[in-house]
């Protein structure tokens, strides 16, 4: 009898104990379902440097101030093996895999220029026939995001808040807004150096906003040049660059030597790209994202909305004076400065925990190939004309005189496979006869045909980014890859980019902001993967040709 009131005791216990555990366990469901989903910023910023390496980050940390890039280091995450698993590795398609979260085998942008097949033209990545300019009478506003294939973050995020989010995009090149901003944008801004005003397209609408025009009617570009351009520091201080005066840097139209100071208001009148040349130029792209905060009330509504701003002028400089010259650690360290002027106005603006921020690059760049030949070091110029000549006799040899190329660059051939189907040329045939030929010259590291990328063979190293970059509509039939540190460049001084060599591939990615923790990663990771984590943080679906992965150490 005691024993049986006292498991009659013990299952009263029991089940007290579970009820109450099963309450518990409802209030903590109850609490989480609350916070399953990311509280969303306010406003998201992407800023991509045009040309930044991630070493400009490590060379020349000692000499930024406390309040950008070391703002960003310290209080946001830091991948520091971030890379493009693509090439070629430019502005066009660095732009729209950041955005799109995919390579130029989804997004369709190939290139800066590419052979349309279809049309037999060349054709420029954001160019636009059937849009007018807007603020220009110049071809430069007849841009669009009409060749971009897949969606980006702003395009989601426009789908994701019944089209409540405000999408804008700003950059001195044409490329570097619309591609960013996206097909659904609300505006994309750019500048135009025929009348030196910032621009945009009627694919966004009929006419400016008048704020804009107000803006241009200050004439700011004029004003920002209208000083010489001094070193922000003592020229003693350089001492992670090379000498301000050496063989391999190149010169403003009007300049005898690539030295400091650099007179601007002289060189004004023999450039209408000067401003793009220069630091300044970043200035004024951080004067217009500000106007562009200010005016469309970016962060202010309530759905998140994003701000892409590209600074464009890191891009000319480093083309013009390559990786190592003073000109380009002088724009890095006043690119620095409005970094802190960019984040100081998101502070006071959308506020300190309201905007999530990220930044990175569409590219990095090699060193200056003379520089390194003389260093001992790979590298050296190519010329491909008269590869291309000599390719032209060989195939004329083998299948009758005719044009069978249409179109070539340092990384493509393009056949007229019209011809070809026409003479009953076997078209594999023909573009591995023209493969196997130009791999036999200096300075050709690989020759891929696109019959061989169609059939997917090519999952690894070099090959994999080839097949990553390849896409079947508007890729060639030869994919070419220069070898490690050459270049197809017209002059001896600067630089360019291009390859899927690390110097052209790693690139900073910077994340801070709201719900970003601080710390760093070393694993590699793809420029890919920033969309999908950017959509993540937002809870809305990823862009549609999305290959990238969430990154999961900043989604704590
Ligand atoms: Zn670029
Ligand atoms: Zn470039």
């Amino acid at each position: 009898m005691n024993v049986i009131k006292f498991n009659s005791l013990k299952s009263v216990f029991f089940l007290l104990l579970i009820l109450t555990a099963g309450s518990t366990i409802a209030q903590n469901a109850k609490t989480e379902s609350k916070e399953i989903f990311y509280k969303k910023p306010k406003l998201v910023v992407g800023i991509v440097v045009d040309q930044m390496r991630y070493d400009y980050l490590v060379r020349f940390y000692d000499k930024y101030g406390e309040n950008g890039f070391k703002r960003l280091l310290t209080g946001g995450f830091n991948y520091t093996n971030a890379v493009f698993d693509y090439v070629p590795t430019y502005t066009g398609c660095g732009h729209a895999s950041i955005f799109t979260g995919s390579g130029p085998a989804n997004h369709g942008i190939v290139s800066n220029d590419w052979y349309d097949r279809y049309s037999r033209k060349a054709l420029y990545c954001v160019s636009d026939s059937t849009v007018k300019p807007l603020g220009t009478t110049s071809v430069s506003g007849k841009m669009s995001p009409r060749n971009l294939f897949t969606s980006t973050i702003g395009d989601e995020l426009k789908l994701a808040s019944n089209f409540r989010s405000k999408v804008i995009g700003v950059a001195l090149k044409d490329r570097g807004s619309i591609l960013t901003a996206g097909s659904g944008a609300d505006a994309a801004y750019w500048h135009d150096p025929y009348s030196n005003n910032m621009i945009s397209s009627t694919y966004y609408f009929n006419e400016l906003p008048k704020w804009v025009e107000n803006f241009n009617k200050r004439k700011v570009a004029d004003s920002l040049l209208s000083k010489s351009w001094t070193t922000l520091l003592p020229i003693e201080k350089y001492t992670e660059s090379t000498p301000d005066n050496t063989p391999y840097e190149g010169l403003f139209d009007g300049e005898k030597t690539p030295t400091f100071p650099h007179n601007l208001p002289a060189l004004k009148d023999s450039s209408s790209e000067l401003i793009r040349q220069v630091p300044m130029g970043n200035t004024l792209t951080t004067m217009f994202a500000k106007e562009i905060l200010k005016n469309e009330k970016l962060g202010k509504g309530n759905e998140t909305d994003l701000l892409a701003i590209s600074y464009t002028s890191t891009d000319y400089v480093g083309h013009m004076f390559g990786i190592n010259a003073i000109e380009l650690q002088d724009t890095y360290l006043r690119l620095d400065i409005e970094i802190a002027d960019l984040l100081k106005s998101l502070d006071e603006y959308v506020g300190k925990d309201n905007y999530t921020l990220f930044l990175s690059a569409d590219h990095a760049a090699a060193n200056n190939p003379v520089f390194s030949s003389d260093n001992n070091l790979k590298g050296g110029i190519i010329s491909m004309k008269p590869i291309i000549d000599s390719l032209k006799g060989y195939l004329n040899n083998i299948y009758g005189t005719a044009d069978y190329i249409m179109n070539t660059n340092s990384q493509n051939i393009y056949l007229d496979r019209v011809l070809i189907e026409k003479k009953n040329i076997n078209l594999r045939d023909i573009q591995e006869r023209c493969a196997r030929f130009v791999i036999g010259f200096e300075g050709v590291a690989t020759a891929v045909t696109a019959s061989d990328l169609l059939s997917g063979t090519h999952r690894s190293g070099m090959y994999e980014l080839i097949q990553n970059g390849f896409n079947q509509k508007r890729s060639s039939d030869v994919i070419i890859q220069l070898q490690s540190g050459w270049l197809s460049w017209s002059t001896k001084t600067g630089t360019s980019h291009g390859s899927g060599y690390r110097y052209d591939t790693h690139v900073p990615l910077l994340f801070y902001g709201k719900n970003i923790p601080q710390g760093k990663g070393h694993n590699q990771v793809s420029i890919m993967d920033i969309a999908p984590t950017i959509c993540t943080l937002l809870n809305i679906e990823f862009p549609s040709g999305s290959v990238g992965k969430p990154l999961v150490e900043v989604l704590k």
